[in-house]
């Protein structure tokens, strides 16, 4: 048994005000693996103190002091990146790829954070003022399971480059990947107080976080029914705020893609990290006068995917994170099948060669419409919808016939015309043909899938408060 009993407050290890023991499983065999025990509101208040202590010194650091911390995290991550791959497989069942993947992007989200530093006016004139951008204050962080590390890190080093400081609460689920972080961030020996992290309960260290008037900004990635709560709390004491939330992001394959090319990028964005990522591209508009072509192709495609053990390197989808989320998905595929769309493959019963763990069978239907449950709901599993559309006109009105808007993909050989229509989808971001992650570029949602971006100078900003100085004195 693995069992986890400090959390971090004011630069040390603790033991919790807390007593709760919460039961850490591994996904693959669906057994408890060990224990972690939860902070509580006490906690939470003891490292919004230890923040606000902090905050004072540390926004007045100098841009290069933190450039030096940074780059000392980034050494202390990169240290742990083999650690953190093994608990990443073990505790979230992500297949090796996506775990040495997702544990090297932990490491280096302090390099993108420097880089954005490096780079970053805090000061400008605007016609006689001179704008400051001053450190926002205390930050609440609270992250999801489904990339714990990547959020822990990407949200403590834009904080850290802006001068802030932060309490942190990762999820509840994910304490192993959290333990491995918390080390290696103690290593790099900041100041006492400017990170804490502390796990607990969403409804009892995520609420204390988001109410706590000594909060001045949350930032939190998850559910877009907990955003809304967040963002109805942040009311009261004026927060600032930021939110990434859901997802149902849509493929659209122009008439002119190349089959051979498309499939494998509708399988990726479409199942990529299990099926639980929020940007995965979950409906699929297929022109109309290709659409059996496309269906053959792709359920071919699925029927190669290796789905098992994470442990083993050949795996592209490993199980889901809980039986929690593994029973909400079967439910969203039988919910699919009695509402008329039809399975291409998969369906909701378990893969025949798996006896145990959170495992689903890669599930594709076709005859969707855009107003079935299926086609409007986030799933989070490894489950995608194929849609037909006449003409282009056609599938860009589908495609932003939703409440989300995180992230869309693009496929065509015509990149002009693929441009043309990545210009007019309502998301965040667009991906064409498989464009690679742009860690600098910012992150965010349009409508119900969030507020405020993340990432480079975007996230820079939504850590800084504008202050316009007026009657300065100029150089002649
Ligand atoms: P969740 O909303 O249930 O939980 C996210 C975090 O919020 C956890 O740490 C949880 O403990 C905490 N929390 C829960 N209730 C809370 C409350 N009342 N107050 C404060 N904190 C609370 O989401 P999840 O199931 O952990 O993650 C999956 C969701 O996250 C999906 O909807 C997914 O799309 C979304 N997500 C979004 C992004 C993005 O960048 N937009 C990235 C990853 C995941």
């Amino acid at each position: 048994m693995r069992n986890f009993n400090q959390i971090y407050i004011d630069g040390q290890f603790v033991t919790p005000h807390g007593t709760e023991q919460f039961d850490l499983f591994d996904p693959t065999t669906g057994t408890v693996t060990g224990h972690v025990r939860l902070g509580d509101e006490e906690d939470a208040r003891r490292a919004v103190a230890a923040a606000r202590r902090a905050f004072p010194a540390f926004s007045q650091t100098s841009r290069n002091e933190r450039i030096g911390m940074l780059r000392r995290l980034h050494a202390a991550m990169s240290e742990r990146v083999d650690d953190l791959t093994q608990a990443t497989i073990e505790e979230y069942g992500a297949p090796v790829s996506r775990a040495v993947w997702g544990a090297k992007y932990a490491a280096e989200t302090f390099l993108h954070a420097i880089t954005t530093l490096e780079n970053y006016a805090f000061e400008r004139d605007i016609a006689s003022a001179r704008v400051v951008m001053q450190p926002i204050g205390v930050v609440g962080q609270i992250t999801p399971w489904n990339a714990n590390a990547g959020f822990i890190c990407g949200k403590l080093s834009i904080a850290i480059a802006a001068g802030c400081t932060s309490v942190l609460k990762p999820s509840e689920m994910s304490a192993w990947q959290t333990q491995i972080v918390m080390e290696a961030l103690h290593e790099a020996g900041l100041p006492p107080g400017v990170f804490n992290i502390v796990n607990g309960r969403g409804d009892v260290v995520g609420t204390e976080i988001t109410h706590h008037p000594d909060i001045a900004k949350v930032s939190f990635t998850g559910s877009t029914r907990v955003g809304k709560s967040i963002l109805r709390s942040a009311a009261d004491t004026m927060k600032r705020v930021t939110l990434e939330l859901g997802g149902k992001s849509p493929t659209i394959v122009l008439d002119d893609a190349d089959l051979a090319q498309a499939v494998p990028l509708i399988l990726n964005a479409g199942f990529g990290n299990n099926g639980q990522a929020c940007i995965n591209g979950t409906r699929v508009l297929v022109p109309e006068n290709r659409f059996e072509a496309f269906c053959e192709a792709i359920r071919a495609g699925v029927e190669q995917i290796a789905v098992g053990d994470p442990r083993d390197p050949a795996t592209q989808i490993g199980p889901l994170v809980s039986r929690t989320q593994h029973e909400r998905v079967q439910r969203y595929i039988r919910t699919g099948v009695e509402e008329g769309a039809t399975l291409l493959t998969g369906g909701a019963e378990r893969p025949d060669h798996l006896e145990r763990g959170y495992f689903v069978k890669p599930t594709v239907f076709v005859n969707v419409t855009n107003d079935m449950t299926i086609a409007r709901e986030e799933i989070f599993g490894p489950v995608i919808c194929v849609m037909r559309y006449r003409h282009e006109e056609d599938a860009i009105a589908i495609a932003n016939d939703t409440s989300y808007g995180l992230h869309a993909y693009v496929v065509s050989s015509d990149p002009e015309r693929a441009q043309a229509v990545a210009r007019r989808l309502d998301a965040g971001r667009v991906a064409i043909n498989g464009a690679p992650h742009e860690p600098l570029a910012p992150f965010g949602g349009f409508k119900q899938s969030g507020i405020g971006r993340e990432y480079g100078e975007f996230g820079l900003e939504a850590c800084l408060e504008p202050k316009a100085i007026l009657g300065m004195q100029r150089a002649a």
